[in-house]
């Protein structure tokens, strides 16, 4: 799961981004409302943490014209202690939660889940299921009944990322932005590689589920009769 975070006060948003990398949760921390703005609509984002008081946009306008835009990314604000005119201002333009400052970072994890879970993805707290396989993506564990294998990091992304995409295809593209972000030097083959490593993994577990290849356009599971 890839995550956004906005916020101007340096020192939260880096101990916000090692909390979440911590978590597994992969994220990129942006310091402005316009630079905000800019990365929520690149769509690539499963959740935004987003700070109300920002220079260049202020959240509630971010959040105004992420929504305009079309997309519904859970976006969770943060605001001042007491500021309940930004409470109300941000849930009336569309946020899903808001978190007062300062916050337990126990506070801001379960925030996060339960985002994720009101977006409609099979989340229970952090499991995924997709034919006889779950994805647990705290503990990075895919396993089948009673037999379980780690993955990497970046295996755990990619396999969370077919799964919630389940019957739809995956293109390269879409998985080199989401897993390494849109300024990275990975190209297809690095792709290619952690879906070979996926496809060792879930043959090595007897698991039903296939990635398939859809030739020129990208990857899509399937769970084989
Ligand atoms: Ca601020």
């Amino acid at each position: 799961m890839r995550i956004l975070i906005v916020e101007d006060e340096l020192p939260l948003a880096e101990a916000l981004t090692q909390i979440l990398k911590k978590n597994n949760y992969t994220v990129d921390a942006v310091n402005d409302g316009i630079s905000g703005l800019d990365y929520a609509l690149s769509g690539i984002y499963d959740l935004i943490i987003l700070d109300i008081m920002l220079p260049g946009m202020d959240g509630i306008n971010v959040l105004k014209s992420v929504r305009k835009n079309g997309f519904s990314t859970p976006i969770i604000l943060l605001t001042a202690k007491g500021e309940i005119s930004d409470k109300v201002a941000g849930l009336d333009s569309g946020a899903d939660d808001y978190l007062a400052k300062p916050f337990a970072t126990e506070e801001l994890l379960a925030r996060i889940r339960a985002a994720s879970r009101r977006k409609g993805e099979i989340v229970t707290d952090s499991t995924l299921i997709y034919g006889d396989i779950e994805l647990n993506t705290a503990t990075l564990k895919l396993s089948k009944e009673d037999k379980e294998i780690k993955l990497i990091l970046k295996e755990c992304e990619l396999m969370e990322l077919l799964i919630l995409r389940k019957n739809a295809v995956t293109s390269k593209e879409l998985i080199i932005e989401k897993l390494w972000g849109f300024d990275s030097e990975a190209e297809y083959n690095n792709v290619e590689v952690y879906i070979s490593f996926l496809r060792k993994k879930l043959a090595f577990l007897k698991s039903c589920v296939v990635i398939n290849t859809v030739r020129g356009v990208g990857y899509v599971l399937e769970v084989k009769g």
